[in-house]
Order: C-alpha cells, then structure tokens, then sequence
C-alpha cells in the first residue's frame, strides 16, 4: 500500500506549478485522477452490498450498448482526456435509484433505475455526457484541492500523510453518489455535455430533457436522488438550451426501438 501511495505522488511534484489542458489549476495530476478513481471503482466493486454492479460477462450486450454510447460521446473530439483516463462503465442494479456518477478519471457507475426512467438513448447519452464532463473538468479533484486546501495536497505529495488518499477514496466512494458539486461544476459539466454533444448524432440538448423528465417527477411528489444533490433543474433546462441555441447545434430528438430493447435486457 505504502508503495503504491508513494508512486503514486511522485508525478505530483513534476507537474506542481502548471494549468492543466482545461486552463484549471489542479495541483493532482491527470495520472493521479486516473489513480484514484481506479482505487474508488475497486472499492465500489468490492462493496456489493451497497453497489450491485452487473457483471459485464453475464450482460454483455446490456454493456455493448452502454459502451457504445460512452465511446460515441469520447469519439466527439471534446473530451480533453480521453486518452489519458480509462473510462469504463459500469452498471449498478438498483431500480430505486435514478442516478449516475463518475470518479475522478472517468469510472462511470450508471443505475439501472436511471436507465429504465428514461426513455430515449439520447436521455442517456445527456446524462453520460454530463458525468463525463464532471470526470474531463476534474471537479472532484478541483474539489478536494479547494475543501482540504493546497497543504493537504502538499502533504499528499511530499509523503508525509500517506494515508490520507485512500482516506479520500473512501469517503469519496462512500458518499459518491450523493457527491455534491457546486452549482458553478454543475452548470460547467451540463454546458460541456451539450457541447460534447453537438460533435455527434445526439440532440447537443439532450441532459435538458432527463432534467425535464426529473421534473415531472418532482410534480408528482416523488424527489428523484439526483434532485436531492444536484441544483434545481429548471434554471439548468434553460441554460441547456440557451446554450444549444448559442452553439447552433441540432436539438432534434429521435427515438429508436433499441433503447427499449436495452432496458428489457437488463435484470
Ligand atoms: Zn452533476
């Protein structure tokens, strides 16, 4: 463990002073988002219990589709890592719950409530885009750096509080899918959604209409979790499509029989 932690601060030192590739200053590098968000998953995967994630083997369409929609949304050539982090998917069966979420480094953990209160791939694709951009903006990074403050990661990178990573990875993956994000991260993951979008055959506004859908929800007295940690989705629908509108990209929404295909193929 002890060794693993200190390889994994070494890089830290090289790459102290610099911006990363989305102009942001994160004193973690990409290496070490990648790193942790491995240690998160592993965590996740070995917490059953909590986290009953499909076994890609036994649903290997359930995950072919999923991973399509993944790869298509990385293909848009906006994703600022897409190289550089792993991004992998997971499916989490758990029909009560309408969530998603992503670790540093881009392991992406999607419910099967979410995907079967959805109607359209585009739906998906929207909220995938959006959990992606959190990962690609390193929000969850930028956020330790900002809550624990710069000596906590110089201690981090310095060796001298090596245990305070995997202390990070497991409150992270304790509270991951509850991760509040500020309002600023959120409005930033929901407009790089629309404009990873925008590079690809998906309507560019398409988290709009998961936010729409959650609010119908809402009316009918039934608050979906991701309301319960996200900002209010009105506002957020009209920056999504404000947004839309200023990129020119194509808001036109098409269905396909497949997605249903894809929910019946799950337990
Ligand atoms: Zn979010």
């Amino acid at each position: 463990m002890r060794h693993f932690l200190l390889s994994l601060f070494i890089p830290l030192a090289i790459t102290l002073s610099s911006c990363d590739r989305n102009n942001n200053f994160v004193m973690m590098a990409p290496e070490e988002d990648a790193a942790l968000g491995k240690q998160l998953s592993e965590q996740i995967l070995s917490q059953p219990e909590q986290y009953q994630v499909l076994d890609p083997d036994e649903y290997p369409e359930s995950y072919a589709y999923l991973r399509n929609i993944v790869q298509t949304i990385l293909e848009s050539g906006e994703v600022v890592y897409k190289e550089e982090f792993p991004w992998k998917v997971y499916i989490v069966k758990d029909d009560q719950t309408l969530n998603a979420f992503a670790t540093p480094g881009g392991y992406i953990f999607v419910y099967t409530g979410l995907i079967k209160f959805l109607e359209k791939e585009s739906d998906l694709a929207g909220v995938i885009g959006h959990e992606i951009a959190h990962a690609d903006l390193r929000h969850a990074s930028r956020q330790i750096q900002k809550a624990q403050g710069l000596n906590f990661v110089l201690s981090l990178i310095l060796g001298e509080n090596n245990n305070a990573l995997g202390e990070i990875a497991a409150q992270l993956a304790g509270h991951l899918a509850g991760l509040q994000f500020s309002r600023e991260y959120e409005q930033e993951a929901d407009a790089r959604s629309v404009e990873y979008l925008a590079q690809t055959s998906y309507p560019c506004s398409a988290a709009a209409s998961f936010f729409q859908k959650l609010q119908q929800e809402e009316k009918q007295g039934r608050t979906p979790t991701f309301l319960s940690t996200h900002p209010s989705p009105e506002n957020r629908v009209k920056e999504i499509l404000a947004h839309s509108q200023q990129l020119g990209c194509d808001t036109t929404s098409t269905s396909s029989g497949a997605y249903q295909e894809f929910q019946n193929s799950l337990p």
